[in-house]
Parts: structure tokens; sequence; C-alpha cells
């Protein structure tokens, strides 16, 4: 392995901290990741030596912090191989860039009797705004359905297609049970009916190379906090030949060109969908976060995340009574799993006090649960920062909750 962990970890002060009186693990990475230092760094540079709001001003410092604003957008399409770097709008994050989405795709291309198509494995943020959309525009919402091992059917896909369909919307990788969708065969389906798909990356970006061009995903979307920046800040991708086309979502300053009492005409891409002052402190640090990945190289993270998701599934296979939840062939990063029949939230509760920070829940996949009859699972996701004497940990804390509820 060219990277060296605990080189890296390092870089992550929270991961020096320990959690009652025990070295923190970190489990919760799908839920937000942990920040390294040149993020804080980042941000810390913006408030204290240029500072000041972006665009407006003719004074040094808005020149300087626009510039950073307006660099770390290239960085973002640099990251995701966009075409044009006004292709990237810069939102609150996934959430917001779907409502984003869902009203300007909604409201300029979606009428009665239309219909969108959604899986049945979506975080509430990929499935909520639609159905907000379809009730107010009187459209229909169809499921692309999934089997037992937590994966979608794309021959079922193929069939829910129609001369109504709008849009595809699909998450890129389970952020409930980590499953890796076949989102080029979704992409290419959709396509050879003029069909446009956005893509939910944000359980993606931070595991794999993005490059929404060979994908061909049409809108990709997601949050800074997930890829190792800041929170409140996200991104919104979208192939210029639909955003030109799309209405703005909100109005405000930055997103005008001209204003008179009785009319307005909008601003030029990417400010048309950018109202009001834009957080660039995030976005900076968004970038820095980039950079770093950059640096550290995708690729290494990629392979070793792959031996430690590998082994972290073989470690809890041998676990009796221990029940993985979606067992697809293409896994990225999470675990999720129940121990017998205890309940989730009594399980956490137990292996928090081990100093391993797990989530248990619905994961905001309710419906993927209620398909599994289930009320939650206990989930570990991992990341680059992570080892395998973690994940001997987490199965030492299972084997503690085993012994306090047999
Ligand atoms: N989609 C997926 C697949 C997610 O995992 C999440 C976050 N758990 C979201 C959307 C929503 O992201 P955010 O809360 O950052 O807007």
């Amino acid at each position: 392995m060219s990277f060296d962990v605990k080189k890296i970890r390092e870089d992550f002060p929270i991961l020096q901290r320990e959690i009652y009186n025990k070295p923190l693990v970190y489990f919760d990475n799908a839920a937000t990741t942990q920040k390294p230092r040149q993020v804080i760094e980042a941000m810390e540079h913006v408030y204290s030596r240029i500072n000041s709001n972006i665009h407006r001003g003719v004074h040094f410092l808005s020149d300087r912090c626009t510039e950073e604003f307006e660099r770390s957008r290239e960085m973002v399409a640099g990251f995701i191989n966009a075409a044009h770097s006004h292709e990237v709008i810069f939102t609150a994050g996934t959430t917001a860039s779907i409502n984003l989405a869902a009203f300007s795709f909604g409201e300029t291309f979606v009428g009665e009797g239309d219909e969108i198509i959604v899986s049945a494995m979506e975080h509430h943020s990929n499935l909520v705004p639609w159905q907000m959309l379809c009730g107010r525009k009187k459209a229909k919402l169809k499921i692309i359905p999934l089997n037992e091992k937590g994966e979608l059917l794309v021959e079922e896909f193929e069939k829910l297609i129609s001369a109504r369909t709008k849009l595809v919307t699909l998450s890129h990788v389970s952020n409930a049970i980590g499953t890796r969708h076949p989102v080029e065969k979704v992409i290419e389906l959709a396509h050879k009916k003029d069909i446009p798909v956005l893509i939910d990356g944000a359980q993606s970006i931070q595991h794999e190379v993005i490059d929404v061009q060979k994908m061909d995903a049409d809108f990709f979307v997601f949050s800074g906090h997930k890829v190792y920046g800041p929170t409140g800040i996200g991104v919104f991708y979208g192939k210029e030949k639909w955003l030109e086309k799309m209405m703005p979502y909100q109005g405000g300053g930055e997103m005008i060109s001209r204003v008179t009492l009785e009319k307005t005409s909008y601003n030029r891409l990417p400010f048309k969908f950018e109202a009001g002052t834009p957080n660039y402190v995030g976005a900076i640090g968004l970038a820095a976060a980039l950079q770093y990945l950059r640096e550290t190289g995708m690729e290494n993270i990629i392979a070793y995340e792959r031996e430690l998701t590998d082994y972290g599934v073989s470690k809890l296979s041998e676990i009796d009574n221990l029940r993985l939840v979606g067992t697809p062939r293409e896994r990225t990063s999470v675990l999720s799993f129940l121990i017998d029949d205890i309940h989730p939230y009594d399980a956490g509760m137990v292996i928090d006090k081990m100093g391993v920070a797990v989530r248990t829940g619905n994961h905001c996949a309710e419906p993927l649960m209620d398909f599994f009859k289930i009320r939650g699972t206990i989930r570990a996701s991992v990341v680059f920062y992570n080892t395998k004497k973690e994940i001997d940990i987490l199965c030492d804390a299972i084997e503690k909750v085993k012994q306090m509820f047999y």
C-alpha cells in the first residue's frame, strides 16, 4: 500500500481524542466524515486573512475572496471532470441540490401525467422532494424494485420507462446498506429514450473516481461534509444544456442580471442558481478537502477502502447470530447489520461505551427498512483513515453486546 494510514490519521485532529478513556473508533463516516487539518486551516485562513463578501466588491479582500471561491469551483469541476466550471453550482448540500433539481427541473419540464422514476432504496432526500413535485404537478412517481440481496432490478427498471418519463433519479451508493448501483447501465438505458438521469453521489464521491462526462450523468449531486469538507456546502452539477433551460430555484441577489420593479432578467450560469451570498468559506474548505484527496491519491484510497470493507464483511460474517443486511455483489464501504433480535439502538449504546461510533436506526431510508421488514440496523461505514485493528475493536464490542443482552 503506497500510503501510510498512521500518517494520514495524524492529519485528522479529532482522531487523536479519546472517548470514555478509550481511543475513538469512528465508524459513522456515511453520516459525516472527519476533517483533516488542511481543511480546517483553509477555512481559518479565509476568516483570519481574506474574509469579505464576494463578487460585488472592488476592494482587495473581496477580490481575493472571490478569486479563491471561483478557484474552488474550478477545483470541484476538475475533481468530477465537468466539461465547464459553470456547470458546478454551489448549494448547502445534497438535500439542497436535490430540492433545487426537483423544483427547477420540475417547474420547467414536468406536467400533469408525467412520470419520474426513482429507486426503492433512496435516502429520504432523494424521494421526498420528488413526491412533493409529483403532488404539485399531478405527476406520477414510479419505483424501481429490488431483490433480497438489496440490489436494484435493472430489467424491471427498463419496463418502467414510458413516453411520459421525464427523469430518472437514483443514488450511486446506498447509504443504508452500501449497494453500489449500476448507474452506468441505468443512464445508458434512459438515454436511449432521451431521458435525463440524476445521480445522488452523497455516498460515492468519497469512495470512487467520479467522471461525470464518462458516466454521462445529466445531474450529479453531493455534500461537502461527506467528502472530508465542511458542513453547509454541497454541489449541484448539471449539464449546461439542461441548466440553460431550467428556471431558477430561488430569487435574490447574485442570480440577476437586471432588475426593474416590474421584471427581472437572470444572470448567466452558474450564478442563475446561486441566489444570495454563497457559502464561500465552505466552498474554499471543500476545495481543500478535494485537494487533500488528490494528494493522497484516489487510487490508493479506493484500494485501501476495498481491503478494509472486505475485511469487515469477512470478520462480521464470522460472528454467530449476526446478520448482514444487504449482501450486494457490489458494495461500497457500508456494513449494515443486526445482532440476533437485539434492538439496534440498545446495541449501539453498548458499542458506544467501547469508544466506537456507529449509527443505528433506519438511516433515512424507511421504505428500504420496510422492504426488509426491520425497524433499522447498526451501521459501520469505513473510510481510508480507519484500520483493520479498529474493525477488530468493533467485533469485540459486538461480543460485549451479546454478553450484555443474552
Ligand atoms: N443521499 C444520500 C445517499 C445520503 O447518504 C445522504 C446523507 N446521509 C443524503 C442524500 C443527504 O445528505 P445531506 O444531509 O448532506 O444533505
